[in-house]
C-alpha cells in the first residue's frame, strides 16, 4: 500500500492507448519517483503503443496482434491481460479498458488481493456484485476512476453520516438543445462532438444518448449501496460539478473542479495520499460564474430509461444493456443505423432477454455473448 513509502508502487495500465490509459501515463510521468510501470496493455495503437513502450520501458506488454517490432523487443515479455496482472508484485492495476475485455483482468487482480482502478465502468455494470464480493474476500481495493462515483467518493472521505442521495451531473451532450424530431438525421460526425469532455468514440456516443449517465447510476448503486429511488441525475452543461451527495441532515456536498480526468485517476493512483500536480489547471473563478443546474427531462433521452430499468431489473438484463448499446453504436459509426434506432434496438434485445442471475462469470460471459448476436440479429446484419 502506497503511504509515503520510498518504494515505487509498481503499476500495470490496461488500455495505455485510450484516453484514460494516456491520461494515467501523464501522471506517472509527472511523477516519477512514485510509479513504476511494469506493464501496459492495448488494442491495435501500434504506434502510440511503441513510442509508450520507448518512453516508460515496460517489462510486460499485450497488444491483439503484436507487430514485429514488438515481437523483436528483447526487452519485453509478451503476455495476456490477465497474465500481466498476475504477475507477482504488481501493486496497481488501472483497467481503463472498454467493454468487456476488462472483466476477467479485474477479476484475476481482485482475487489476488491487487489494487484495482476501475474505469471500464461496463466490468462494474457487469459483474458488480461479483467483483465487490471478491474484494471483500481478498481485502482488495477497488477504486472508482469515473469522474461521477470518483466525485462521490471524494464528498465521502472523512464523512461519517449515511447517504441519503446521490445526485449525478450530466452536461447534456450536444442534442441537449436540439428539436427531438430532428435526432433522427444526426450524424456520426455530429455525435462525436462532445461540449465539454474528449473522449473515445463510444463513451462520446453513450454521453449524448445519455446510455452513459444510465450506466453510471447502475455503477453509482453498485459502488456505494443506494437504491436505484435515490440516484438522481441533474443537467450542469458546464461539466465542472462532478456530482453531489445528500447527506443524512440534508446538507449537500459536491466535488467541483475543471474538467480533467487527471484529477480523480491520480485520486485513485494515490489513495489514500492527495497530493499537488503542477499540472493541473486550477478552478478559474472568471468562467465559473454561471453553473447551472437543471432538471432532467427523462424523455429527451430514452436510453437513459432504459439503462435504469435495466439496472433496477438486475440479474443478467445489465449485462445484455452494455453488450447491446456496444453494438448498436457501431452500427451506429459505421452508418449502418440511425441515431434513434439506438434505443430502439437495445430496448428490443432487452425486451427478448431471459433474467438470470449475475452470480458467476459464465452467466455473465453467456448473457454478453448472447446479446452482442442477438442485437445484430435484429439488426439484420449478418453474423
Ligand atoms: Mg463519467
Amino acid at each position: 500500500m502506497y503511504g509515503g513509502s520510498l518504494t515505487k508502487q509498481r503499476l500495470v495500465v490496461l488500455g495505455s492507448t485510450g484516453s484514460i490509459g494516456r491520461q494515467t501515463l501523464d501522471i506517472v510521468k509527472t511523477f516519477p519517483d512514485k510509479f513504476e510501470l511494469i506493464g501496459l496493455a492495448a488494442g491495435k495503437n501500434y504506434d502510440l503503443l511503441e513510442s509508450q513502450i520507448e518512453e516508460f520501458q515496460p517489462k510486460s506488454v499485450y497488444c491483439i496482434e503484436a507487430p514485429p517490432s514488438i515481437i523483436k523487443n528483447k526487452n519485453i515479455q509478451l503476455l495476456s491481460m490477465e497474465q500481466m496482472v498476475c504477475q507477482p508484485n504488481v501493486d496497481i492495476v488501472m483497467v481503463a479498458t472498454s467493454g468487456n475485455s476488462g472483466l476477467i483482468p479485474t477479476i484475476k487482480a481482485l482475487e489476488k488481493g491487487i489494487t484495482v482502478c476501475i474505469a471500464n465502468k461496463e466490468v462494474i455494470i457487469m459483474a458488480g456484485d461479483l467483483i465487490k464480493a471478491i474484494s471483500k474476500r481478498s481485502g482488495a481495493l477497488l477504486l472508482p476512476v469515473d469522474s461521477e462515483p470518483s466525485a462521490i467518493w471524494q464528498c465521502l472521505q472523512g464523512e461519517s453520516q449515511p447517504i441519503r442521495r446521490i445526485i449525478l451531473t450530466a452536461s447534456g451532450g450536444p442534442f441537449y438543445n436540439m428539436n427531438p424530431a430532428k435526432l433522427g438525421n444526426v450524424t456520426p460526425k455530429q455525435a462525436l462532438q462532445h461540449p465539454t469532455w474528449n473522449m473515445g468514440n463510444r463513451i462520446t456516443v453513450d454521453s449524448s444518448t445519455l446510455m452513459n449517465k444510465g450506466f453510471e447510476v447502475i455503477e453509482a448503486h453498485i459502488l456505494f449501496d443506494v437504491e436505484f429511488e435515490n440516484i438522481e441525475v441533474m443537467i450542469h452543461p458546464q461539466s465542472l460539478i462532478h456530482s453531489m451527495v445528500e447527506l443524512r441532515d440534508g446538507s449537500i456536498k459536491a466535488q467541483i473542479s475543471p474538467p480533467d480526468m487527471r484529477l480523480p485517476i491520480q485520486h485513485a493512483l494515490f489513495y489514500p495520499e492527495k497530493v499537488q500536480n503542477p499540472r493541473l489547471r486550477t478552478f478559474d473563478t472568471g468562467v465559473a460564474t454561471n453553473m447551472e443546474l437543471k432538471p432532467l427531462d427523462e424523455a429527451q433521452y430514452p436510453c437513459f430509461t432504459l439503462a435504469v430499468s435495466a439496472g433496477i431489473k438486475g440479474g443478467t438484463h445489465p449485462t445484455v444493456l452494455t453488450a447491446a448499446d456496444e453494438i448498436a453504436v457501431d452500427l451506429f459509426l459505421n452508418h449502418h443505423i440511425s441515431f434513434t434506432d439506438i434505443p430502439e434496438l437495445v430496448n428490443s434485445v432487452l425486451l427478448n432477454h431471459k433474467f438470470s442471475k449475475a452470480d458467476s462469470l459464465e452467466n455473465i460471459q453467456a448473457a454478453d455473448k448472447w446479446a452482442r448476436l442477438q442485437t445484430l440479429s435484429l439488426a439484420g446484419m449478418s453474423q
